[in-house]
């Protein structure tokens, strides 16, 4: 699928046309130019491939808003076990397709839909505990707070991305709905021993080179940093 990379992005459609060997980190970095992205993407985006993870259906980036990558899908073009070129589209079909790892035929297109992407704010909260990030979630759901992406490291991950403080919620939404989503997640770190860390773009000088080490002692602006460079890079790389 190596030599199948194309991308057609059609105006004003809020989709993209894109073939198997694309990877969706290669994907994120072409729908940027016309400030879109994927609605939701795996977090081995960089390696893996629009086909690969269509083969495998699953959650990942943008999925507390958009659901599975299925719900995202247009259509696929696909080369049946006889040959011959054929496009499924519409849920049903859809249903039978994505997910089915390659036994239904090989992917030669997709069309995926695609969302606004050029005003996403990347928030982080640090807690104490497990207990208090789960409080936290819960929390976050139940008030029905219209994040587009929410993830977490337990504090070994943490610890192993040497960032040496405890477990992390982290997520992004557009900037739109800050007046909304800004002070339900602050409230909930408040209520939940959190420290909230809001950081829009920032591409601040000196973001770069400096350490990613954090504690809870340590200026906010680092942390978010730090996410910048590890989770959110497509965000802060502009
Ligand atoms: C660090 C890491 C993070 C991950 N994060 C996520 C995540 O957030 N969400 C998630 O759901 N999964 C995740 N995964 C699982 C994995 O990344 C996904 O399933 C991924 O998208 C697979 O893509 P790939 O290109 O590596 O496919 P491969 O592993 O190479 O292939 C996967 C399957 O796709 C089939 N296939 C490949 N190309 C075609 C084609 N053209 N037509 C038909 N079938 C084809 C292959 O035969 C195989 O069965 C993660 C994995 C790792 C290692």
């Amino acid at each position: 699928m190596d030599a199948m990379r194309q991308i057609r992005i059609p105006k004003g459609e809020g989709s993209v046309e894109v073939e198997p060997g694309v990877t969706w980190w290669v994907l994120g970095e072409r729908l940027r130019d016309t400030g879109m992205g994927p609605r939701v993407y795996p977090t081995s985006a960089p390696r893996s491939t629009v086909s690969g993870w269509l083969a495998e259906n699953g959650v990942g980036v943008g999925s507390y808003e958009f659901g599975w990558l299925l719900q995202n899908v247009l259509s696929v073009e696909i080369v049946g076990a006889v040959g011959g070129r054929s496009t499924i589209e519409g849920s049903e079909a859809l249903r039978h397709f994505v997910g089915s790892r390659g036994s239904m035929g090989l992917v030669v297109r997709a069309t995926l839909a695609t969302r606004r992407a050029d005003d996403d704010v990347p928030v982080a909260v640090l807690f104490r505990d497990a207990g208090d990030l789960g409080k936290a979630v819960t929390d976050l759901d139940r008030g029905g707070v219209p994040l587009w992406h929410l993830g977490f490291l337990n504090a070994a991950m943490a610890r192993a991305r040497r960032f040496e403080t405890g477990p992390v919620l982290f997520g992004a939404y557009p900037k739109e709905r800050s007046d909304v989503i800004e002070p339900a997640l602050k409230s909930v770190a408040e209520s939940h021993r959190g420290t909230f860390f809001l950081e829009g773009r920032p591409n601040a000088p000196g973001s770069r080179g400096s350490s990613r080490r954090a504690t809870w002692g340590r200026p906010p602006g680092r942390v978010g940093r730090w996410f910048g460079a590890n989770v959110w890079r497509r965000h802060y790389s502009r």
